[in-house]
């Protein structure tokens, strides 16, 4: 079934917003996909899952601006698997509830090209579990209808039968109806739903812009109007609705509302989103740096060639540790030649990922900075210390040192670069200013971000949070005229989340 020789579609359901509500089989093929073809209400940080290599193509509905045709969908759903290609089609929720997945897998099974279809958490139960009504429960409801607030032009009346659905007693959930409120109540009044009847509006459900109106069908047009409610919004009605008020939890979390941008990747990047989910913010991941090889492993390789001449090993960052431990390997050197040589790191992060290579870290300074590390080394005095780390770096650390009498190899283990990556989503969010707060974790994140979002964008982040590991990323941040007003007493970044929370607590 996954044979890549052929083509393969796989259809898969994204969630309605919050990142993790994608399944472990929708981001498995994520990573797999040469090729994806995603809609609009897809969390675009979902591709971050995707390789470095893969074809991202969005061919989703904006506000006012034309669509992709379906037909045109389905041509290049067809045209990519027959370049034997494996394709993702992305789609919000659940692709069969209101999704048009039925048709287009219609179109690929038409012209014999293999198919998978991946189920996703639809806005109808994610939406609803996010703010808090159960859609059935004992007593209240036993039935749930899930109805279309849309018809084709997107204007005059829905064709669906007022009469049948004003009459049944369970829970009725509308999609697409977010303009046509007035019309969906006006009709199931007439129908002969009691005015008193319970129901809400949830808009961007699972997200940080979750917004809820509640109030009952007679209510709920003057309650809401002075908020435009946009799309995407889904309408819950009936006696679950009243169930809310005690079971409401997502908007009652800690960070619940804010934006938080991530301007790193890998393993920093994901405790970080995962912290920020749990306290209810909306991670928006927009990694600012990329660690690549150096141009010249010769200073390393010859370090490495002669490891038993040193005293003293430092690492200073993760990427050190990890781009030292492949080089280490490509080589076929030993760490066995370090002998007693004392290793040195700056931050638990860093010590852990020495910890991991099995070599024991004799030194962690106090603070997380090299200036703590210094002191902690001491007399320094006729000793050789090797610091495998970033082609550009902070030259505090070996000046010191020097100046010390101490002998210092620095060599360059990686390089950092900055990504190439679209500016366009994160711009729409700080124009709009629904960015609350931008972290940063080093010096460089700092300036490969506002060298990516440009001048134009420098008013908008000035007027958005900003939150920095330390007194080095923050100087930098600062020096640049933004607006530092978040820095934790540890500089980590578990503790840069928590001083996040106790910012808006
Ligand atoms: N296949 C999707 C529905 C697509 S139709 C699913 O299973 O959820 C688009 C409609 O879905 C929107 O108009 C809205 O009614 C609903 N919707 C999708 N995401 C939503 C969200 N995050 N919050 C509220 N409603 C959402």
């Amino acid at each position: 079934m996954t044979n890549k020789n052929k083509g393969l579609v796989v259809l898969v359901g994204a969630g309605p917003g919050d990142m993790g509500l994608l399944t472990l089989s929708g981001k498995q093929w994520l990573q797999k996909a040469d090729v994806v073809l995603y809609d609009h209400l897809v969390n675009p940080d979902m591709i971050r899952f995707t390789q470095k290599s893969a074809e991202m193509i969005y061919v989703g509905k904006k506000e006012g601006v034309a669509s992709m045709e379906q037909e045109q969908i389905n041509n290049l759903l067809i045209n990519k698997a027959r370049e034997e290609k494996i394709v993702v089609r992305l789609k919000g929720g659940d692709p069969f509830i209101f999704g048009r997945g039925g048709e287009e897998i219609q179109a690929i099974q038409a012209v014999g090209i293999p198919f998978i279809i991946v189920p996703g958490v639809t806005s109808v139960t994610g939406v609803a579990a996010y703010a808090g009504i159960p859609l059935t429960h004992r007593h209240l409801s036993s039935t749930l209808s899930i109805i279309t607030g849309s018809n084709e032009k997107n204007q005059g009346d829905i064709h669906i039968d007022w009469e049948k659905i004003a009459s049944r007693s369970g829970t009725l959930v509308f999609l697409m109806g977010a303009r046509k409120l007035p019309l969906i109540v006006e009709k199931l009044i007439k129908f002969g739903k009691s005015p008193d009847t319970p129901i809400a509006v949830v808009q961007w459900g699972t997200t940080a812009r979750q917004k809820t109106w509640t109030g009952t069908l007679g209510t709920i047009v003057e309650i809401s109007a002075e908020d435009k409610i946009l799309p995407p919004a889904l309408t819950i009605i009936g006696e679950v609705v009243n169930l809310k008020s005690k079971i409401e939890w997502y908007e009652h979390l800690p960070l619940f509302g804010k934006t938080v941008v991530v301007t790193r990747k890998g393993d920093q990047a994901d405790s970080m989103i995962d912290r920020l989910r749990e306290l209810g913010a909306e991670p928006f991941f927009f990694p600012v740096i990329e660690t690549i090889a150096p141009d010249d492993w010769s200073p390393l390789d010859n370090a490495l060639n002669n490891l038993s001449q040193y005293d003293g090993l430092i690492f200073t960052s993760v990427n050190g540790v990890r781009f030292f431990a492949e080089r280490l390997k490509t080589i076929e050197q030993d760490i066995r030649e370090l002998k007693g040589a004392r290793v040195y790191t700056i931050g638990p992060k860093t010590a852990e990922a020495v910890r991991d290579l099995g070599i024991r870290v004799d030194v962690v300074p106090e603070n997380f900075i090299a200036e703590s590390l210094i002191e902690s080394i001491g007399n320094a005095e006729g000793k050789r210390f090797l610091i495998p780390r970033a082609t550009v770096a902070r030259e505090t650390l070996p000046e010191q040192l020097r100046k010390m009498g101490a002998l210092v190899d620095v060599a360059p283990a990686y390089k950092t670069v900055l990504p190439s990556q679209s500016v366009d989503a994160l711009e729409k969010r700080l124009k709009e200013g629904s960015v609350d707060v931008i972290t940063f974790t080093s010096s460089s994140t700092v300036t490969n971000f506002l060298t990516l979002t440009g001048e134009q964008l420098l008013p908008a982040i000035k007027n958005t949070k900003i939150a920095c590991i330390g007194p080095i990323t923050a100087k930098t941040a600062r020096d640049a005229g933004l607006n530092v007003e978040i820095m934790p007493e540890q500089y980590t970044v578990s503790s840069l989340m928590d001083a996040i929370e106790i910012f808006y607590q």
